[in-house]
C-alpha cells in the first residue's frame, strides 16, 4: 500500500474516533450523562490509534523528510508555509508529523495508564493536615490558600500541602516522568525526549529557551518595579515574604467583578463578533449552550464534535472578569474550529500546533487587556479602566515570566543533564528567581506541563501579540469593531485549520517571525 493511502485509512479512523471520543467528553462534561464511558469507545476504534497505526506513521514520516528528497527545500517546514509552495513529499511529511504527534502521544498514555491513575487515585483521597491540627482535602487546598487573607495562615497551609506532596506524591511524578523518558526513546523516532519532540513539532527548544532568557532579562526592572507595589497594596506583603502561595491570594481581584456583569456578559461579546462582520455562532455551527444543569462544569468550555458544523460552546454566566475572560477565550477556540476549511484533512483540523487554536483564544481573551475594547463593552468608566489595566499588565507579566521560567527548567528537567536529585534546587531557583515569589521543592515533578504545553501557550502569547499588532495596523485600534477584520481573521486564520505552524503563520500575514517584542509592547501599554 502507497502512503496516501495508507496516511488516508489513518485520517478516515481517526476522525471517527476523536468525534466520538470529544462527544462522550462534551456530555459528561456538559451534564447531559454522568460520568464519561470512555473504554467502549476506546475497544471499538482500537484500529484508529494501535502499534500498526503508529508504525504506519511512522513509516511514512522517515520517507517524506523533505531533506532526504530532491527539490524540496522551499517546502520543508519552517519554510513559507504556504500551501502551494509546498512539495508533495513536504505535504506528506507535514500530515505524518501530525499525526505521527498524535499516535505516539497516544501510545506513550497507553504505557503510562497506570501510573497515571495511582496519581489521580492519590490526588483525590489525599487530606492535608496542617500544624494546627485541620485537615484539608488536597484538591481544596487551592481554593482555601485563595480565600485565605492571613499570610502566616497560609504559608502555615502550604508549607502542610509542601510535606505531603515531597513525601508521597512527588515520588509517583518522578516515576512516571522517568518511564515516559524510557517510552519516548523507545518510539524510534529521535535519539532521546527533546529531541523527538523538536522532530514531531518541528520547533526549537534551545531557540525558544534562549528568546525566554531574553524576556526575563529585559522585562527584569519591569517586574521589579511592578511587584513590591502589588504585594504592598494586595496582601501588605514585602518582597522578601512573597511565597508561590500568595500568588494565588494576589491575583484574586474581586474589587473588579462588578464591572463584568453575568446578564451582559454573552449579550456583549456576541455584540462584539457582529460589529467586526463575523457571526458570533458561525451561522449556527457554534452552539451556546447557557442553561444551569445540574453535572454541568462552572467553567466555561469549547467542545468540537464535527468540525467545522458541530461545535458546543458551554458556559454558566455568572460574572465577574474571569468568566469574561473565560467566555471570550473559549469564543476564540470555538469560532477557529467552526471557520475551519471543511476540505482541509483530518490531521490539520483536529491535530497540530496548539500554539495556533491557543494564540486565537488569548487574541480574543486580551479584549479585556484593551482599554477601547473595555470602555465599550464592560461597566468600567473612563477613570477605572487605566488601574484596571495595570493589574491586568501586573497579571501578563507575572504569567509570562512564569512560564517562560517553567519553560527554561523543564527544558533540564527532560534534558538528562542535572541529576534527579538535583532538580528540585534547580526548580526552585529558577521559579523564584523569575517571579520573586519563593517556590517549594516539592513541586518539581508535580508543577510541570505535560509534553511542554507551556512551549505551546509561549508561542501563543507571541503569536497572539504579533496578530494584534498586524491587526492594528490593518484596520486600527479598534480592529475588534471594524467589520473588515471579521472577514480577514476568517480568511486568512480560521479558515485555515491548524495546518500551519504558529511561527508560519506569523510569517504569512505579519511578514515577521514570532518573537516577545509584541508582548513586551504589549505589557507596555497596559501599565502605561
Ligand atoms: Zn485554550
Amino acid at each position: 500500500m502507497d502512503h496516501d493511502e495508507a496516511l488516508a485509512g489513518l485520517r478516515a479512523r481517526g476522525e471517527a474516533f476523536l468525534e466520538e471520543v470529544s462527544a462522550e467528553y462534551h456530555a459528561a462534561h456538559a451534564g447531559h450523562k454522568q460520568g464519561a464511558e470512555l473504554q467502549p469507545i476506546y475497544e471499538r476504534h482500537r484500529a484508529a490509534y494501535d502499534d500498526a497505526a503508529f508504525a504506519t506513521a511512522l513509516e511514512a514520516f522517515r520517507a517524506h523528510r523533505p531533506s532526504a528528497s530532491a527539490g524540496a527545500g522551499a517546502g520543508a517546514d519552517g519554510g513559507a508555509g504556504s500551501a502551494m509552495a509546498e512539495s508533495a513529499d513536504a505535504r506528506r511529511h507535514r500530515s505524518a508529523r501530525l499525526l505521527l504527534d498524535w499516535l505516539g502521544e497516544s501510545r506513550v498514555g497507553r504505557e503510562l495508564a497506570a501510573i497515571e491513575e495511582r496519581e489521580i487515585a492519590w490526588e483525590s483521597t489525599a487530606v492535608v493536615r496542617a500544624a494546627d491540627g485541620t485537615e484539608e482535602p488536597y484538591q481544596r487546598v487551592a481554593i482555601t490558600l485563595a480565600n485565605t487573607r492571613d499570610a502566616q495562615a497560609r504559608h502555615a497551609l502550604d508549607d502542610a500541602r509542601a510535606r505531603i506532596v515531597e513525601a508521597e506524591l512527588a515520588p509517583i511524578r518522578r516515576e512516571r516522568l522517568q518511564r515516559e523518558h524510557a517510552v519516548v526513546a523507545s518510539l524510534g523516532i529521535a535519539g532521546d525526549y527533546i529531541a523527538t519532540w523538536e522532530a514531531l513539532n518541528a520547533v526549537s527548544l534551545r531557540d525558544l529557551r534562549a528568546e525566554c532568557e531574553a524576556f526575563l532579562r529585559d522585562t527584569q526592572a519591569m517586574w521589579d518595579d511592578l511587584l513590591p507595589f502589588y504585594l504592598k497594596q494586595g496582601l501588605g506583603l514585602t518582597r522578601a515574604d512573597a511565597t508561590r502561595a500568595d500568588v494565588i491570594a494576589l491575583m484574586r481581584t474581586p474589587e473588579f467583578d462588578p464591572f463584568f456583569p453575568g446578564d451582559a456578559m454573552e449579550r456583549e461579546v456576541r455584540r462584539q463578533a457582529q460589529e467586526m462582520g463575523v457571526s458570533p455562532d458561525a451561522e449556527g455551527r457554534v452552539r451556546y449552550d447557557t442553561v444551569d444543569r445540574p453535572g454541568k462544569r462552572s467553567r466555561a468550555f469549547c467542545s468540537p464534535v464535527r468540525i467545522p458544523d458541530v461545535v458546543h460552546l458551554v458556559l454558566r454566566p455568572h460574572g465577574g472578569q474571569n468568566d469574561w475572560m473565560t467566555l471570550l477565550h473559549e469564543l476564540g477556540h470555538a469560532l477557529h474550529f467552526a471557520y475551519m476549511d471543511r476540505n482541509l484533512p483530518f490531521e490539520y483540523r483536529w491535530l497540530g500546533d496548539n500554539s495556533v487554536t491557543e494564540g486565537y483564544a488569548m487574541l480574543f481573551d486580551h479584549r479585556l487587556k484593551d482599554a477601547g475594547w473595555l470602555r465599550r463593552y464592560t461597566g468600567l468608566g473612563a477613570s477605572d479602566v487605566p488601574r484596571f489595566l495595570h493589574s491586568q499588565g501586573f497579571e501578563e507579566l507575572h504569567f509570562v515570566r512564569r512560564y517562560a521560567a517553567k519553560l527554561i527548567y523543564e527544558t533540564e528537567l527532560h534534558g538528562g543533564r542535572v541529576s534527579w536529585d538535583a532538580l528540585p534546587d534547580l526548580f526552585v531557583e529558577t521559579l523564584t528567581a523569575a517571579t520573586g515569589f519563593r517556590y517549594q521543592r516539592a513541586d518539581a515533578f508535580v508543577d510541570v506541563d505535560p509534553r511542554f504545553y507551556a512551549a505551546r501557550y509561549l508561542r501563543a502569547w507571541q503569536l497572539q501579540a504579533v496578530l494584534d499588532e498586524a491587526l492594528r495596523e490593518r484596520f486600527n485600534e479598534d480592529w475588534w469593531r471594524n467589520p473588515q477584520s471579521g472577514p480577514w481573521i476568517v480568511g486568512e486564520l480560521f479558515g485555515h485549520g491548524q495546518r500551519e505552524l504558529a511561527h508560519e503563520q506569523a510569517r504569512r500575514v505579519a511578514g515577521k517571525g514570532l518573537s516577545f517584542a509584541p508582548v513586551i509592547a504589549g505589557i507596555e501599554r497596559m501599565i502605561g
